[in-house]
């Protein structure tokens, strides 16, 4: 389904959709003082001050107890967002023209106090922050890997084979090699005129670093590598769109502004990327030809036919905004092009965030401090001749550089700003600042309730501790000279027509709720036991002992694969393929999705009247507590241990089976049938 109503495509040229930053050009924001030992000092006295002590925090105490924010507020000036830029790293010239426009104060070299937002180059683990913001997910570079990318495309494609349309076929190498081979002869066989062009692409590669074109299983390079660096092989789309006869991509910018509750943005305008030869479909003759084949800037700037744009219309890298407008002219629907885009962004997040959930809770349990996460994606699309995007990858650190370098003269290099960049990239991170403005929503509560504002104000000052006052803007409200947003919420403006999608992310609060141990992201076998007993899944057809050899199997087939030697247990995805195994057992004649749904209802029925039942009984713990009556814990039923036939695989884990002469184990942990 299409969502309704998209936001119809932005034909201007993105310089007219939105009028250039108004805001006068403000020198760069630095620490005023720029000396290490004075900025300390200065630190040091606003602890004092927030802490009441030293002449400073005297005066405060004598001037009414009146916080800095309060007396900021008063005197009608708004409090500073504080952003920590010192990881910024390529993206930080974007970062500082945002800042600048914002008027917000940057903190080049760190902050010994906590900031409203650290801005990262590169991960979430770039630092310790324990408050604000933090533009990384914990677990987002490892998810949108290659490998991993497709395995939860796959699991989606497994459910919704035809939503889930828009990844080309994949498989993952080297263990799917065999299912390869078997899965290119049979289509063959069945086809005889179908002649497909395959591309290997290296898992945890960019810039089309390794990437190869074959014509055949047997072409693929196995030897050596592959063990030490998976591969994804995947269908190569042979006819995409071309303009002016170049095959070229499209690369948008997401912002992923909260996991829970899904929040997704898209940038009204991304980049197009062109190849610098004359595109032909793939022959054994030029699939060599990266120019011809792989858009990647960081290749095509290497051949003498690259272009550097000085508008936005033209050259080799151009803003999207300019094709759809071409296209638009040739009699394209690109409304509707807009709209399968939107759906794809959507779906392929809603197949990352099971995942990245695990993450999240171990990077930052619940309960503990910590920051939240947003996140800026680049996704890349690449355009079929019938209009139809595919998703060729999903970029966590997208560049966000707004120059490139230019050869002078042979071997002199200059960096020079690349106008097509700056235009895209900082509306970007402008935006998506604003949109993650702490202070925001504050000044809305404050313009609407000015009764409640000093006792709020209180409030986060005795929160905001020793990071003292804020820092206060004294000119007009910078965002009304700004141009309106560039970025349009898709998600959850559209949630009615894509929650259904959401099974794996239900599969995984079940599976985050039987973890156990904070910090973790593999399940043991009690918590597997404990979530099949809790959620009433043994019975006489399936004793703890098939639980047993269920989660087995699954676990050391999935640990095999080796992504993931840290932690023993099993993973999400090994979770998923055991609940699916139950649901197809438990559902027999329904379709894959509909047997997942079911047992999810089921187990989730199960789960609210388990702690319906706790609630009540802690009730009545506390009530009774002087008479010393206890409650029994859970009501569990142990079911005996029967010996119940073995499960059917998933549809997933069939199709490998052939390919792999897996065996159940004959025996079960010592532990079986008992817990
Ligand atoms: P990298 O991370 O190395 O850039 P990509 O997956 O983006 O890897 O692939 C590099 C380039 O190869 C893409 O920009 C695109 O031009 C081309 N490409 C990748 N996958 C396909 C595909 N399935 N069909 C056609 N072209 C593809």
């Amino acid at each position: 389904m299409e969502p309704a109503g998209a936001p119809p495509p932005s034909c201007a040229p993105a310089r007219e959709a939105e009028e250039p930053p108004g805001s006068p050009a403000l020198p760069a924001e630095r620490p005023r003082d720029g000396e290490p030992a004075r900025k300390a000092r200065e630190e040091a006295a606003a602890v004092e001050r927030s802490r009441g002590r030293g002449p400073a925090g005297r005066a405060a105490r004598s001037a009414g107890r009146r916080g800095p924010e309060e007396r900021g507020a008063r005197a009608g000036r708004r409090p500073r967002v504080t952003v920590d830029s010192s990881k910024a790293k390529t993206s930080l010239e974007a970062l500082k023209i945002s800042l600048r426009q914002l008027r917000w104060r940057e903190f080049p070299f760190g902050r010994r106090l906590p900031c409203d937002i650290y801005w990262h180059g590169v991960s979430f683990h770039d630092n310790y922050i324990f408050s604000g913001q933090v533009n990384k997910f914990p677990g987002m570079t490892e998810m949108v890997r290659k490998v991993m990318l497709s395995r939860a495309v796959r699991t989606m494609q497994d459910l919704f084979p035809v939503e889930y349309n828009f990844y080309p076929r994949s498989w993952i190498l080297p263990e799917e090699f065999p299912l390869f081979v078997a899965e290119v002869r049979m289509m063959k066989e069945s086809d005889p005129s179908w002649k497909p062009t395959f591309i290997v692409k290296p898992d945890g590669g960019c810039q089309g670093d390794g990437i190869y074109l074959i014509k055949d299983p047997s072409d693929v390079r196995l030897a050596g590598s592959l063990q030490s660096r998976p591969a994804v092989v995947q269908e190569y789309i042979c006819k995409p769109l071309l303009v002016d006869k170049l095959k070229f991509d499209i690369r948008l910018y997401v912002l992923l502004k909260s996991l829970e509750p899904l929040e997704i943005y898209i940038a009204k305008d991304g980049l197009s990327r062109f190849c610098t030869e004359p595109y032909q479909e793939p022959t054994l003759k030029n699939l060599h030809q990266v120019f011809m084949h792989l858009t990647n800037y960081s290749l095509n700037i290497h051949s003498g036919n690259f272009i550097h744009s000085d508008n936005v219309n033209t050259g080799s890298k151009r803003t999207f905004s300019s094709i759809l407008c071409r296209l638009s002219s040739r009699g394209a629907d690109v409304k509707k092009v807009w709209s399968d885009i939107i759906s794809l962004v959507i779906k392929t997040i809603i197949a990352l965030t099971p995942e990245l959930k695990v993450y999240y809770q171990s990077d930052i349990p619940a309960g503990k401090p910590g920051p939240t996460c947003f996140q800026i994606l680049g996704f890349d699309i690449l355009l079929m001749k019938n209009l139809k995007p595919m998703l060729l990858e999903v970029n966590a650190n997208p560049s966000m550089r707004i120059e490139h370098e230019q050869e002078l003269s042979p071997g002199v290099f200059e960096n020079v700003p690349s106008p097509v960049d700056e235009e895209v990239k900082v509306a970007v991170i402008r935006d998506t600042l604003r949109l993650v403005d702490p202070h925001k929503k504050k000044r809305k509560d404050t313009q609407s309730q000015t009764s409640e504002h000093v006792s709020e104000t209180r409030e986060d000052l005795l929160d905001a501790g020793p990071a003292g006052g804020p820092e206060y803007e004294t000119s007009k409200n910078p965002e009304a000279a700004l141009p309106s947003l560039c970025l349009k919420q898709v998600f959850p403006k559209y949630a009615k027509q894509f929650n259904y999608l959401r099974l794996v992310d239900r599969v995984a609060a079940l599976f985050i709720r039987f973890l156990g141990v904070k910090g973790t992201t593999k399940l043991g076998p009690t918590g597997f036991r404990t979530f099949i007993r809790n959620c009433k899944l043994s019975n006489s057809n399936f004793s703890m002992a098939s639980v047993d050899i269920l989660y087995i199997d699954i676990t050391r087939r999935w640990n095999s694969m080796g992504f993931d030697h840290k932690e023993s247990g099993m993973c999400l995805q090994a979770f998923v393929e055991a609940f699916f195994c139950l649901a197809q057992k438990k559902y027999k004649s329904l379709p894959l999705h509909e047997q997942v749904a079911s047992l999810i209802d089921f187990c989730e029925y199960h789960l609210a009247a388990l702690d319906e039942k706790r609630l009540l009984c802690g009730r009545g713990v506390v009530e009774r507590r002087g008479a010393a009556v206890t409650c029994p814990t859970d009501g569990l039923e142990v079911t005996p241990a029967l010996h119940a036939p073995l499960l059917n695989r998933t549809a997933a884990a069939g199709k490998l089976a052939d390919c792999r002469s897996h065996r159940y184990p004959a025996a079960v942990s010592p532990g079986a049938g008992r817990d």
